[in-house]
């Protein structure tokens, strides 16, 4: 019998088993691939190898989340400072989102002049400073009790930032800026749409803060793509990879857990797996029950994915972000965030190359007619394709590799095809959303379906949560 197993080894995953195992517990991670990582690992295609989806980490910083865990498992990560974090490109406007807010300030104001700029760029960046500081709270869902002595310990965040929670983010920037135009109004969207996952209309001012001022910390690129980042980290930690748990089957005090070909029991379980699909691993009983109020919290929202080989001496950015004024086809957004490896890293990339990991926002529900399956990623990835060439200055010929993944590739290799976690809207207010407990003996979760959100830091401030949940 185990006394802990963890089903996936995403980030969320990964993470609390290499804590457990670091505190001398006995556990045991399963993960369906070959590697680790999940949404935020590296594989190879023809012989190059590509981030999946995760690019950049964050939190990596004195006092933040992730360098905290990091340090407490005695890990230390290869990385390469991002200077500017992300180069926005719209239309024939260029800015770089630097860390340094004057710096920034100052690109922005010659690319969408404002007199508003400065003021509020400062709120941002002292909502996400102050918001950071915060510590003290932690969500619980075990029973009733457990769950209403956990809101409380949000008293004082929610009076700190009461102002900023009550209004949706839109009304609140038109407000105070008075004039917006709407190509702004965009450039702001698409950067709170790849972190809270939602536009600025459906979620509140904090939330749209912390998505806008995620840039202000220091961002990083991994050096050997993520999935080096998670082998070097789980020394030490048994990890059964090529490993899925088709079924779990609840006993009295344990858990058992099935593999093809064999049946590992475990006192306590963490699963990784999202909470809209976790469900489909037990075969009836409450447990089944308990996440199917759950699946309402499945927005369906997805990533259709680019992923480049080229051959070029150039020097790219880390980062850019392509915002355009229509929505792709079979996509939900405007924006493409465009990801290019490190000219010094041949871990990643062979020399004189650079592979590429570009992603959009689309809906899991477009990808599941089977008939026009092949039409539309022709049509997207052709679409994408010609815009990073056109912006990026990259000529057909220098392409030496190219494939697209969409949600049903996530599918099929992760067993999720929603991606980017619970969407962090005004209509999820916390006591809705699934914590790291369960009302049921020794099962928890891990991942960006549960507390708090998604990312680095969204995934690692649940496991935070996990961490004390467990008393370990
Ligand atoms: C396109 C894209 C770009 C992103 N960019 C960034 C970024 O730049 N920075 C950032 O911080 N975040 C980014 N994110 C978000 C981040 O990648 C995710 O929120 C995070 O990786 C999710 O981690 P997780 O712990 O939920 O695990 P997941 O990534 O969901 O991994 C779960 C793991 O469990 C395994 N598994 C599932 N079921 C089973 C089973 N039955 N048996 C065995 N194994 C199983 C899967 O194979 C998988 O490896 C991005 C996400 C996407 C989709």
């Amino acid at each position: 019998m185990r006394e802990y197993a963890v089903v996936g080894g995403g980030i969320g995953g990964a993470s609390i088993a290499k804590y457990l195992s670091h505190k001398g517990r006995d556990v045991v991670l399963f993960e369906k691939e070959s590697y680790l990582g999940g949404c935020s690992s590296t594989f190879s295609h023809a012989g190059f190898s590509y981030n999946t989806g995760a690019t950049t980490l964050v939190g990596y910083e004195e006092g933040r989340e992730v360098k905290e865990f990091f340090e407490s498992v005695g890990f230390t990560p290869r990385l390469v400072p991002t200077e500017p974090t992300i180069t926005i490109i719209q239309g024939e406007k260029i800015t770089p989102r630097h860390k340094e807010l004057d710096a920034f300030v100052a690109a922005l104001e010659a690319n969408y002049s404002h007199a508003k700029h400065a003021e509020f760029w400062r709120l941002v960046h002292d909502l996400c400073e102050e918001f950071y500081k915060m510590r003290g709270y932690y969500y619980s869902n075990k029973n009733i009790f457990a769950k209403a002595r956990s809101l409380m310990s949000f008293s004082p965040l929610f009076f700190k930032f009461f102002t900023y929670l009550r209004t949706d983010a839109k009304s609140f920037i038109k407000k105070f800026y008075g004039d917006v135009s709407d190509e702004y109004m965009k450039f702001l969207d698409a950067q709170i749409m790849i972190v809270a996952q939602a536009k600025s209309e459906h979620v509140n001012f904090l939330t749209a803060a912390l998505s806008l001022g995620y840039t202000f910390g220091q961002n990083y690129y991994v050096v050997g793509g993520f999935s080096k980042l998670f082998e070097e980290m789980m020394s030490g930690v048994e990890v059964r990879t090529k490993s899925e748990i088709k079924k779990i089957v609840p006993r009295q005090k344990h858990y058992e857990l099935h593999l093809k070909n064999e049946i590992i029991e475990c006192k306590n379980l963490i699963l990784n797996s999202t909470v809209y699909d976790s469900g489909k691993l037990f075969e009836s009983g409450e447990i089944k029950v308990f996440y199917r109020k759950y699946e309402k919290l499945n927005n369906h929202q997805s990533s259709f994915m680019l992923y480049m080989t080229i051959q070029s001496d150039a020097d790219f950015a880390h980062h850019y972000q392509i915002i355009e004024a229509r929505n792709f086809s079979h996509a939900i957004s405007n924006s493409l965030f465009v990801s290019v490896s490190d000219k010094n890293d041949n871990e990643i990339s062979p020399k004189g190359y650079y592979t590429i990991t570009a992603s959009v926002h689309t809906d899991v529900r477009f990808w599941y007619d089977k008939a026009a399956y092949k039409a539309k990623k022709r049509e997207l990835e052709y679409c994408l394709k010609e815009l990073i060439s056109q912006k990026l200055g990259i000529r057909h010929e220098q392409i030496v590799h190219l494939f697209s993944a969409t949600p049903t590739t996530f599918e099929r290799y992760i067993k999720r095809a929603q991606l980017g976690g619970n969407a962090i809207i005004m209509q999820n207010i916390l006591p809705r959303l699934p914590s790291n407990d369960t009302p049921f003996r020794g099962l928890y979760h891990v991942g960006d379906s549960v507390y708090p959100a998604q990312g680095w830091i969204g995934v690692m401030l649940g496991v935070k949560n996990l961490q004390r949940l467990l008393h370990v």
